[in-house]
């Protein structure tokens, strides 16, 4: 009978150990710390809440109202009830922690019937051609004990669900790829501060703030997430772009205390090899993130469930050992259904994200309801929308307007930011003398931002 392991206890683990156990296969899934609070936004669409069966409690916030920032402080607000109707409020993009959404998924894959092992992956010995049987060492947590007991177990098949450091990667010789990395402040505010984030997120974007993403605001359960992305090569850089979407929130942020610092790497492209012998890669750890959006969570889940689905089917569920190439057909399936997606986001990251004066373009473009609809079409429904002609003639002539200003001209002076504030700057400042936030990365004495810096 086949046996299978899933290292990495994550989104994509979980998904894959489902539907592993959903057909009565011998499944053990790893993880090394079962209140492991992943490093995250915690932003999910909502087409992942019925597809994976997740149920509200575990959403913190259902936020309807997106707020885009651009460098010169020019907001554009996108509300759902202008783009969906007013009445019907079912559209929305979950926030949740993923300490919370995590451990739901994990137990449920255990109550289904899968094997959780609270314990790390050290060492995985592959077999002849790298075809196992594979024997994994790890250090079981199980009994409490801070350093764990050294346990062996053989398998047939390995899925590597553990994210961005891979060992399963490692073990497979599946080759690097280039990353990203992300910093992020978990910061509580009173529960007055906190109701301006009721429903509503953040997203900042200017060379202060990152000069390959955005920095973001997302609301969760009694705080909010505020943090940025960079590539690896401006890492060196990461606090003083934090302390950039500090300064650019500063307003909606004093009073506030910093509750948690983390930091994580995000994958920029697929490894070069994401099958090799009867090992397959998921998520974070195949390098499933999309560009521009920095979106992993639900690509995590879709691919762990995916390849899984592709183990159940080759195997007979489970009466036979599927081959590499059965592994593979996982690979075609997901390039088919996705490729699309990762090279449009890809462009559009090039186009919009290479100056101030292209994200101004770009926050601009985002004042357009064809473009919101489009947008948010595609992020909360995850599939490709038909645009009837006239969108179609007005989406080029603004990407091409975009375009243009991006390359050849600074943002206008035309434009009139709109106050980003909801207080004025005296009493920002009064409230800043007496106290700023609490804790995290140094910030200087700053003044709230209000200036436009094009
Ligand atoms: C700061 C930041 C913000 C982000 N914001 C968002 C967002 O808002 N929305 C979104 O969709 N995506 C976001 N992402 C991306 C998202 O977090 C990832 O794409 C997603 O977590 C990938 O899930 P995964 O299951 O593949 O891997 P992970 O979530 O990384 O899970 C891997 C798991 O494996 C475990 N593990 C690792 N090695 C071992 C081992 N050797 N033995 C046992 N266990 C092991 C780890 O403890 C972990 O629990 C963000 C990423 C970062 C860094």
């Amino acid at each position: 009978m086949l046996r299978v392991a899933v290292v990495g206890g994550g989104p994509s683990g979980s998904c894959a150990a489902e539907i592993l156990a959903k057909a009565n296969i011998k499944t053990w899934i790893f993880e090394r710390k079962l209140d492991n609070a992943k490093p995250c936004g915690g932003a999910i669409p909502l087409c992942m809440v019925e597809e994976f069966d997740l149920p509200e409690s575990i959403i913190d916030r259902k936020v309807r109202n997106m707020k885009m920032i651009s460098p010169s402080n020019r907001e554009v607000d996108i509300r759902l009830d202008n783009v969906y109707s007013k009445d019907d409020k079912s559209e929305y993009i979950g926030m949740l922690r993923r300490e919370v959404m995590d451990a739901f998924m994990r137990n449920r894959a255990a109550e289904l019937g899968a094997n959780l092992v609270n314990g790390l992956v050290t060492k995985i010995e592959t077999g002849t051609n790298r075809e196992g049987p594979y024997t994994l060492t790890y250090s079981d947590y199980s009994a409490g004990e801070a350093t764990g007991e050294m346990k062996t177990l053989e398998v047939d098949i390995i899925i590597g669900a553990d994210g961005a450091n891979s060992r399963v990667a490692k073990a497979m010789d599946a080759g690097d790829y280039n990353y990203a990395v992300a910093f992020q402040e978990r910061i509580k505010l009173p529960p007055e501060e906190m109701k301006y984030y009721e429903d509503l997120a953040e997203m900042y974007v200017g060379s202060d703030v990152s000069p390959d993403f955005y920095g973001w605001v997302f609301p969760k359960y009694d705080h909010v997430a505020v943090g940025t992305g960079t590539m690896r090569k401006n890492q060196s850089l990461i606090k003083d772009l934090q302390e950039g979407v500090r300064d650019r929130a500063m307003k909606r942020l004093v009073h506030g205390e910093v509750i948690k610092i983390e930091a994580h790497q995000i994958p920029e492209h697929p490894r070069p090899r994401r099958v090799v012998g009867r090992m397959a890669l998921v998520g974070d750890a195949a390098g499933y993130v999309t560009k521009s959006s920095g979106e992993g969570i639900y690509f995590a889940a879709k691919s762990g469930r995916m390849c899984a689905e592709q183990i159940v089917e080759s195997s007979k569920r489970g009466q036979t050992i599927p081959t590499e190439g059965d592994l593979k057909k996982y690979l075609k399936k997901w390039d088919r259904k996705y490729g699309a997606t990762y090279t449009v986001l890809s462009i559009l990251q090039f186009i919009f994200y290479r100056s101030d004066a292209a994200r101004e373009a770009f926050v601009a473009m985002c004042d357009d309801m064809d473009v919101q609809r489009l947008t948010f079409d595609s992020y909360l429904y995850k599939k490709v929308v038909a645009m009837n002609p006239w969108q179609q003639i007005k989406l080029t002539l603004l990407t091409i307007d975009a375009i243009a200003r991006g390359l050849v001209r600074p943002p206008s002076s035309s434009y009139k930011p709109v106050p980003s504030a909801v207080r004025s700057d005296e009493e920002v400042n009064k409230m800043l003398a007496i106290k700023g936030i609490t804790g995290g990365i140094k910030v200087g004495n700053k003044k709230p931002s209000t200036a436009s810096k094009s």
